[in-house]
């Protein structure tokens, strides 16, 4: 008999998601983690509205303003040039990830799952469903879930490399001093600051967030492009820079094999135009953890897959429509047709907004977006031939 229904490796915002609802289910679940929490991560620690629902639906956890601070007021750049602001937008909500993810990791202790967080792992057998940890502890398990991060073992050892080099993204990013933020500063958001890609400024109470983002291949030179993007905000320069892979349109259409499922980054479940991730991992936990605890039930765990599979469709399908609308915003080509039509749209930056707030899913914007194009393109080409005329 394995000791465990469930071993979840990772425990992020997808683990502890689905150490919680395997509970929840009544499994017997091991928490595995390399690091002992709290732990660094790297991250904007930008929570979307459909990121607060899954942390109140897992966790019952409310939007604390001890843990979060809410932002209602956007402002857009393009290369330094301003695209416009938005106030009173739906509310957004920054974070810092050290406090958020001790926090789940401690809700996931609390609801019985056995702790062995600051483990590695040293052999992992799907064949006999068991992992050895480096302390010699033997685990056994009927499901197993990966959510351990955007260089997953798991999905490793499934599919012989954790993900796709030509679709998976960079990021680099510094904790620059705090500028005494109000609830009215903006965010700043700077389309093109990296090729495929954006740079973001997120002022909270203990720092300024500033980092870059995207497709690794497009962008060799990443550090540079953050050196001038300091320059801009003039803030950062000399502050301690780290970087840290994400996944950025490269998701696995089948997260996992027969027991074993990936989860959040494990499973490529990140938006490739905003760089969302949070949200689809705890949203990927939790049906995980559903998937595996019907498997079980039925006495099949090996029909985990096939459960996980369909229930992480919605996902995938949003990951797919924003794949397709990401040239129009990332585009090199497109850049002057995007820079002039966001500018001018009021429409357009609140689309942006509801996606980011949750109140928009991608699949309706990608067909708003397609009704629209003719027009925006049209509108484009007069203003143009109205400034070059001029
Ligand atoms: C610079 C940057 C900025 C970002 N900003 C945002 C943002 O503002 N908002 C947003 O929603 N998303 C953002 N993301 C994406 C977001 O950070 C991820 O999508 C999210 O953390 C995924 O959660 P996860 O639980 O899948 O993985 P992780 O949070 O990466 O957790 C994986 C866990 O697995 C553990 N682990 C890894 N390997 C092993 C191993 N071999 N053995 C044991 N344990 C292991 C790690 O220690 C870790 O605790 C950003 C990403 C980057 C890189």
């Amino acid at each position: 008999m394995p000791q465990f229904d469930l071993v979840i490796l990772g425990a992020g915002p997808a683990g502890a998601s689905a150490a919680v609802t395997a509970r929840k289910h009544g499994l017997s679940v091991a928490l595995v983690d390399k690091a002992r929490f709290p732990r660094p991560k790297l991250c904007g620690g930008l929570v979307t509205g459909r990121c607060a629902t899954h942390l109140k639906q897992v966790f019952n956890l409310e939007i604390d303003p001890q843990l979060f601070e809410t932002r209602r007021n956007f402002e857009f750049y393009m290369e330094g040039r301003p695209l416009g602001r938005l106030d009173g937008v739906p509310p957004t909500h920054l974070t810092m990830r050290w406090d958020l993810d001790q926090l789940l990791f401690s809700k996931a202790l609390a609801a019985g799952a056995a702790d062995f967080s600051g483990q590695r792992v040293e052999a992992l057998d799907l064949a006999a469903h068991r992992l050895v940890l480096h302390s010699g502890d033997t685990l056994d398990y009927r499901c197993l879930i990966g959510a351990d991060g955007v260089q997953s073992i798991v999905a490793r050892a499934l599919f012989g490399t954790p993900f796709d080099p030509a679709r998976v993204g960079f990021a680099l990013e510094i904790e620059a001093p705090a500028r005494a933020p109000t609830t009215d500063t903006p965010v700043r958001i700077d389309f093109a600051a990296a090729d495929w890609g954006y740079g973001w400024s997120f002022p909270k109470r203990a720092s300024t967030t500033i980092g870059l983002g995207g497709l690794h291949l497009r962008n060799p030179d990443m550090r540079a492009r953050l050196a001038r993007y300091l320059d801009q905000l003039h803030t950062g320069q000399g502050t301690k820079i780290k970087g840290h892979f994400l996944p950025f349109g490269g998701y696995r259409s089948r997260p996992g094999k027969g027991r074993v499922l990936l989860a959040g980054d494990a499973a490529g479940f990140v938006d490739p135009i905003t760089g969302e991730g949070i949200g689809h991992a705890l949203h990927s936990g939790a049906l995980a953890a559903t998937a595996a605890a019907e498997a079980i039930a039925a006495g099949r765990p090996d029909t985990a897959l096939s459960r996980y599979r369909p229930m992480t469709r919605p996902i995938r399908t949003a990951l797919r429509s924003a794949r397709l609308l990401r040239p129009i915003i990332f585009s090199p080509t497109l850049k002057p047709f995007f820079a002039s039509t966001f500018r001018a749209s009021r429409t357009l930056k609140r689309d942006y907004m509801h996606l980011l707030s949750g109140e928009v899913e991608y699949p309706a914007l990608l067909a708003r977006t397609i009704l629209r194009l003719p027009l925006a393109a049209w509108r484009w080409m007069a203003r143009r031939k109205r400034s070059v005329s001029r």
